[in-house]
């Protein structure tokens, strides 16, 4: 095709992309297959030396809805420049520099995945609000926006004021939201958000729970020499403003900043789809200007993306080991971020109808940190789609299958191989008893030759027990053994993780050893000891309750430590910070971070990421930001390095 012709194509597909994710909020495919064909345009509209009119390169995206008025910003909107690698960014930076002749400080923010929202006050009252829409013209939703519990009605601030923000919603809020009876589950929550906002019915928005989080001052008749005075001032407004914002004046700590951003991703209650990097002293800002459709002065590092579209090939059931079956979809191999996907998994069979998941149809695969991906929705139905049937049967032993709440449950699941098999390789698994060397097919195999069917069994195991198993030489097994003797000494949270209670996760696992301290004080917790728990939810007290009630589990456990499991105590370092957390900001004068938080490891300190109402001490160095306001305004003990110093007696 000659490149012409390609790019007309190429802008009329974009177009019925954004027209399909902008104006129906239900996109068809995912954000990174829409970036990669416009890479390719950009990258051919530069080798051709022009741009097509409609092409989307010459405009911020989003079209004005009929149904709602069409307002004015007083500033224009932008979108903003992308760099998808760290090599682009250190060009991008290098760029900068060559501009100012130096390294200008530059901050460093989450770059939330929601909805752009402008908010007009005028004599402290919130006036109007609006959707970004083409950057000078926007939808008013005033009304919706309204619904928004955290968008301040009255400010201080007296004078005419525009400011920007993000409408999300709360991961939380879209698993709540999703598992209410009768909605239709959204796919997910940028699009919850769209949706939300770009909504008639203020009733929708409202129940919903969004937030909007506030990044910029778009217009004010008063001056802000710096990117973080302009926070300081929304904060003091009573915005919302996000914790995260980092200053740096030297690149590499910002590149390297950005690593820790990206590893927290998956523990965010909200999407981020990458950071941005903006240059702080507000006079460079102007000097470097705007193109047509974002500043010159900030800059989005994308993260890899998390999402892609493609095709349920079909949904075979697989026995948990508590018995449930869970659907797993054999898809299409497709790339996300550098892995080929080819299973993603589905809840549930009544998430399965109410997502309309059907075979042959095209799907949204999202991954956080999970291994396998999971299906968030549909995009589109083809003519082969055909509905996924519920089992009656279990796939494994052929027994009955009943129905519990909303999951399906193989009725022998006591006797059921492979749920006998997968409670083990749980409990054999780096995070529980960490016995390195006993895969699953090790324990299947077991498990067939009938050496295996309780945990306990797995400490009974001699070494002729793996003779004659494929691939297994003197050598192997005598690691396995010694793996298997090493495992024995362990943790009280590892060990409470390796029994496989439902819904007693990691981290579920480790609050009830920090917390109960020894096994017997876990197995004596009340109903209410454990509700008194952070994040433990009647689901879970219950849960656990139940298990100790079943007496053949407590045997079980009495067993394993006759059999030679011991548990240690938890070892505590007593130090002049024992019990306190402690959060880090700014640049210390002479302790680098990493040091700073050794030394309050050692000194029985714990280091926290974030400042909340349990923390005890913040030390902050020069240029601290949000984190120091934020520690202020909840009246949390600042102390600089010295201090520090004197503290731990260095
Ligand atoms: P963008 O959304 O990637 O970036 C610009 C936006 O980032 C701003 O408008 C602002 O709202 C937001 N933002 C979040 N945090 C910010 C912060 N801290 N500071 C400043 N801004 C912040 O770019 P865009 O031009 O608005 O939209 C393009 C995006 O939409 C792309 O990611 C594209 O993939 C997606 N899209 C997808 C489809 C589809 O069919 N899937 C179609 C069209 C567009």
């Amino acid at each position: 095709m000659e490149a012409k012709e390609r790019m007309e194509r190429l802008v009329e597909t974009l177009n019925e992309y954004s027209y399909q994710y902008y104006t129906l909020d239900n996109p068809t495919v995912a954000d990174a297959e829409y970036d990669k064909i416009y890479d390719e345009l950009v990258a051919l509209e530069k080798s051709l030396g022009y741009t097509l009119d409609n092409s989307p390169t010459k405009r911020v995206g989003d079209v004005v809805l009929k149904g709602f008025n069409s307002v004015r910003h007083l500033g224009r909107l932008y979108s903003l420049d992308k760099c998808q690698t760290k090599e682009s960014l250190s060009a991008w930076l290098d760029k900068l520099v060559k501009f100012c002749g130096y390294m200008p400080k530059c901050s460093l923010e989450y770059k939330f995945d929601g909805l752009t929202i402008n908010l007009v006050y005028n004599d402290g009252i919130l006036q109007r609000a609006s959707t970004r829409g083409n950057g000078l013209e926007g939808e008013d939703v005033t009304q919706q926006v309204k619904t928004i519990k955290c968008v301040p009605l009255k400010i201080d601030y007296k004078g005419l004021l525009e400011v920007q923000g993000e409408g999300i919603m709360r991961l939380s809020a879209l698993v709540e939201y999703n598992s209410r009876e009768g909605v239709t589950p959204l796919k997910n929550a940028r699009n919850a958000v769209a949706g939300a906002i770009r909504n008639l019915d203020t009733k929708v928005t409202a129940s919903r729970k969004l937030e909007v989080i506030c990044y910029n001052v778009n217009y004010v008749e008063r001056e802000f020499a710096k990117g973080c005075e302009m926070i300081e001032f929304l904060r003091s407004n009573k915005f919302k403003v996000s914790d995260e914002f980092e200053l740096f004046d030297e690149k590499a700590a910002l590149i390297g900043a950005l690593d820790g951003i990206q590893k927290s991703r998956d523990e965010l209650d909200f999407l981020i789809d990458g950071a941005v990097i903006k240059v702080d002293d507000t006079s460079i800002r102007e000097d470097l200007g705007y193109t047509e459709k974002f500043p010159k002065w900030a800059v989005a590092y994308k993260f890899p993306a998390q999402e892609t579209t493609t095709t349920v090939k079909d949904v075979i059931w697989q026995v948990s080991r508590t018995g449930k079956l869970n659907p797993l979809a054999l898809v299409e191999p497709v790339d996300l971020a550098g892995v080929t996907v080819s299973r993603a998994t589905l809840s549930n069979i009544s998430e399965i109808r109410r997502k309309d998941i059907r075979i042959g149809s095209r799907v949204f695969i999202r991954r956080s940190n999970d291994v396998i991906p999971e299906i968030t929705g549909i995009a589109q139905h083809t003519e082969e789609s055909r509905q996924v049937e519920q089992p009656r049967f279990c796939p494994a032993c052929g027994a009955p299958v009943t129905e519990e709440g909303v999951f399906l449950k193989c009725s022998n699941a006591k006797n059921c191989a492979p749920a006998i098999i997968s409670a083990m390789t749980h409990f054999s698994s780096r995070d529980a008893m960490d016995i390195d060397g006993l895969s699953e097919k090790t324990l299947e195999t077991l498990y067939n030759e009938g050496k295996l069917n309780h945990f306990v069994d797995i400490y009974k195991l001699q070494a002729a027990d793996f003779e004659g198993i494929e691939g297994f030489g003197d050598k192997k097994i005598g690691n396995i053994i010694g793996a298997i003797e090493k495992s024995k000494d362990t943790t009280l949270d590892r060990f409470i993780y390796a029994l496989g209670i439902p819904n007693i996760g990691k981290k579920a696992a480790k609050q009830l050893a920090d917390e109960f301290k020894t096994l017997e004080s876990v197995r004596n917790a009340t109903y209410f000891d454990l509700k008194a728990l952070d994040d433990f939810g009647d689901i879970m007290a219950n849960g656990l309750l139940d298990y100790w009630a079943d007496g053949k589990h407590g045997e079980e456990v009495d067993e394993l430590l006759s059999n030679g499991v011991r548990i240690a105590e938890k070892s505590t370092i007593a130090g002049a910070l024992s019990g306190k957390k402690i959060v880090l900001t700014g640049a210390l004068p002479t302790l680098k971070r990493s040091k700073a938080k050794e030394l309050i490891e050692q000194n029985g300190g714990e280091v926290a990421d974030s400042v909340s109402k349990s923390v005890n001490l913040v030390v902050a160095g020069e240029d601290a930001g949000s984190k120091l306001a934020k520690a202020q305004k909840l009246g949390i003990e600042i102390i600089d390095e010295a201090q520090l110093l004197v503290l731990i007696g260095d």
